[in-house]
């Protein structure tokens, strides 16, 4: 029997139909329209406890929290973010340096930049180091700047030239200032703790800026840091005085607690109210979280998993 050639027509039809919406129902609709995802450099969970960061704080008791996510090994600035910012963890992505050295190579994992804006989203990164011009050379940052004196009022009003100028939809901002005063003072030093203060009076402008540009009801903050830190001995110190190196009471690096914890806060839209995380939480589910909250699929090689339990 010869089959009804509208019926194989009309079967034909239906197909391509169904291969058409695939993508779509693939694709999860968006939860925000906007993620800020911001660091505090070397801001241990400790050391958000004994500082005064109002702004830092009523978003931790009001959304999301952890104090106890973890970094990668070595906790170091620079291969800590390219796992916040790529999903990976630093036997993947081979970022082992910690400094920008343009003769190194760029990065051979996606950016969830490059990820984000191959969905058609506009992208910021505003950074307090040299270093972050890795991601800088990776591509798919619409908007970058370095401030010059790279410190967080320099960083505020960066960000928010940035808010205004482009309403990006992934912006991360990166503070410095913390990580400075600890190698400097000490990690648990009035220095720091100072620093994480003005961080956070900073980070309050940045706020305000998002919310004047009519954005806080569309966005997600996730607040955290790279790494925590430790001081060193005395033994170090005259170990380092030996070979001609500057005695520096605060480090990081290594996989003691204190280096590694770190705090992890989502606030925001969609995110729960008042709740403590549970699960656990590494560096590269930040990005994998951002990437979600966006509605960018996660690429099959990433490691991080969103924080699905911070949101309703
Ligand atoms: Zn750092
Ligand atoms: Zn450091």
């Amino acid at each position: 029997m010869q089959p009804n050639p509208s019926l194989v027509f009309f079967a034909f039809i239906r197909l391509g139909f169904a291969l058409f919406c695939l993508p779509v129902l693939l694709a999860e609709a968006p939860r925000a329209q906007h993620v800020f995802i911001v660091s505090f450099d070397q801001a241990a969970p400790f050391n958000i406890e004994a500082a005064s960061m109002p702004v830092f704080k009523k978003l931790a008791t009001e959304g999301a929290h952890t104090w106890e996510a973890f970094t990668i090994v070595p906790s170091l600035t620079l291969p800590s973010h390219v796992s916040m910012l790529t999903g990976v963890g630093v036997q993947k992505h081979q970022v082992t340096w910690n400094d920008w050295d343009p003769a190194k190579p760029i990065l051979t994992v996606p950016t969830i930049f490059q990820l984000a804006r191959t969905h058609g989203l506009s992208t910021a990164l505003v950074a307090s180091k040299e270093k972050f011009k890795t991601f800088e050379a990776a591509g798919g940052i619409d908007f970058f700047e370095l401030p010059d004196d790279y410190l967080c009022d320099g960083i505020a009003a960066a960000a928010i030239r940035a808010i205004k100028a482009t309403r990006p939809n992934l912006m991360f901002i990166h503070f410095g200032d913390p990580d400075f005063a600890g190698h400097l003072h000490g990690v648990r030093s009035q220095e720091k703790l100072a620093a994480l203060a003005a961080c956070d009076a900073a980070f309050g402008r940045i706020q305000a800026a998002i919310a004047e540009a009519g954005l806080a009801d569309s966005s997600v903050f996730i607040l955290t840091a790279d790494h925590g830190g430790h001081d060193r001995s005395a033994e170090e110190n005259e170990l380092r005085a030996k070979r001609g190196l500057a005695p520096q009471p605060g480090t990081h690096g290594d996989a003691t607690s204190d280096d590694v914890t770190i705090p992890w806060v989502a606030a925001g839209k969609s995110v729960k109210s008042s709740y403590t995380v549970t699960a656990p939480v590494l560096q590269y589910d930040t990005a994998a979280t951002a990437l979600w909250l966006l509605g960018v699929p996660l690429p099959a090689h990433f490691w991080g998993r969103p924080v699905v339990s911070a949101f309703d």
